[in-house]
């Protein structure tokens, strides 16, 4: 046992914790747990703890069925508000076969491993989402539209509203968790809120958006809500994004910096900003991986739909934020495809393999978009060499599906079986006759 595991024991002996929750993702981004009593902690994190990988989405096929979760004791967290019958902690785990190999498709493994590709160049990978989401009153009705919980808007501000006093828990009880929180506010639709957390490295990054999407759920609950992460809820206002500002540090140097480069960025942050656009369509199923993402990323509600970038260009897919000199820890590039919806793990991953691509290729940057994109008419575009975005999950899965590059960051078992879940997907929805479709074909008389 190491030193960080025996303090972990060490704390649930000392707080007297009666509950630990196991967490880990399946491959679609749906967080799992499993709850073992303190005294078996010790064993899990000796051997792991078993379980059926083939009950898990895309985890393991149904042969090589037996997995272990390792919990991780360097994301050991005490739960915040549920000490009746005593407290709760939760560890994020690794998962790995039988034989002690890293289980492939673990969401966790993927970006393990291009986390470590980085660091074989000598990078650390830093993320800071801005994460959209909207707050609906709870309906029993499947088929009724949501009912938004206000009709405030960007930055409202109002005496008393229950958005702000959501936030005012929801931050809170972030906070006490130990995901510190940057910003917050109501955003453009009626019900729409967005948080930002504070930059950190990716995994822990990730790790914490897993927390933060059921914990807002909770608080949600617990104030007679509901929390929505879908991409696209309502037709006539904007989708949630979660726009995912990156960096790359040298120790703590940050190597996006060069107070003598173009918006203060440098050549690398060039190079990597490339691998984006070059690889953004093919990572687009990643970013945003549900029919439903599609609705979003429509060429309005400064959500983005064509590959280029442009500084403080909110119609851009990349864009660079307006920077200060002598603040070089902040230099930074925005990717504002991916929506609140997605595996963060499998998405961190794509987007530093495809930046990294960019800079082990030195790829150039073309020239940015100054314009607003989504006015330009198509024939504008197409002299200016700007492509378009996917525009459903078919044609995303199909640019996928050509991409070496997410083959290889997702490893063969979670790239084949994400495509095959996202197929089965878009074949269900194909047939769906939709209200606007009856709405056309409504006799005029
Ligand atoms: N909701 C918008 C999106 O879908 C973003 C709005 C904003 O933060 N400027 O990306
Ligand atoms: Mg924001
Ligand atoms: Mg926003
Ligand atoms: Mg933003």
């Amino acid at each position: 046992m190491n030193r960080q595991q025996e303090h972990v024991l060490q704390t649930i002996h000392d707080r007297d914790v009666r509950y630990i929750r196991l967490w880990f993702t399946d491959v679609i981004g749906t967080l799992k747990s499993v709850a073992i009593a303190p005294a078996e902690l010790e064993e899990a994190f000796a051997e792991g703890i078993g379980f059926d990988g083939s009950s898990i989405e895309g985890l393991a096929r149904v042969v090589e069925a037996d997995m272990l979760a390792h919990p991780d004791a360097s994301t050991f967290q005490i739960l915040p508000g549920k000490s009746e019958g005593g407290l709760v902690a939760r560890l994020f785990c690794d998962i790995s076969t039988r034989d002690g190999e890293p289980a492939r498709s673990d969401p966790r493994a993927v970006l393990r491993r291009a986390l470590e590709r980085a660091s074989s160049m000598g990078f650390g990978f830093y993320t800071h989402p801005e994460i959209e989401f909207y707050l609906f009153h709870p309906s029993s009705d499947p088929h009724a539209e949501f009912r938004p919980i206000d009709r405030a808007g960007y930055f409202d501000h109002s005496a008393r509203s229950a958005a702000q006093d959501f936030r005012r828990v929801a931050v809170a009880t972030l906070e006490s968790m130990n995901i510190p929180v940057e910003f917050s506010h109501h955003e453009s639709g009626p019900g729409q809120n967005e948080i930002d957390l504070r930059y950190t490295d990716a995994l822990s990054m990730a790790d914490n958006i897993m927390a933060f999407r059921t914990t807002i759920q909770e608080v949600a609950i617990s104030q007679g809500v509901f929390a929505s992460f879908m991409p696209k809820p309502l037709i006539n206002h904007p989708g949630s994004g979660m726009h995912t500002h990156m960096s790359l540090f040298e120790g703590d140097r940050n190597v996006f910096y060069d107070p003598s480069g173009t918006y203060l960025l440098s050549a690398t942050a060039r190079k990597f900003m490339a691998g984006l656009l070059e690889h953004a369509s093919a990572i687009t199923a990643i970013t945003n991986q549900h029919v439903n993402s599609y609705k979003r990323l429509w060429a309005g509600d400064e959500a983005p739909s064509y590959v280029c970038w442009g500084h403080n260009n909110r119609s851009a897919l990349v864009r660079v934020p307006a920077l200060r000199v002598g603040k070089p820890q902040s230099a930074r590039i925005e990717y504002r495809a991916i929506d609140s919806a997605a595996n963060p793990y499998l998405a961190f991953a794509v987007l530093l393999n495809a930046g990294l691509d960019g800079i082990e290729r030195n790829l150039e940057l073309p020239d940015e978009a100054i314009e607003d994109v989504a006015a330009m008419t198509r024939n504008e575009r197409r002299a200016l060499g700007i492509l378009s975005l996917p525009g459903n999950l078919d044609e995303a899965l199909a640019v996928m599906q050509e991409s070496e590059l997410v083959a290889h960051t997702l490893g063969e078992e979670a790239f084949s079986y994400f495509i095959r879940n996202k197929e089965n997907e878009w074949e269900g929805y194909r047939h769906q006759v939709t209200p606007f479709e009856r709405d056309r074909f409504l006799p005029v008389v």
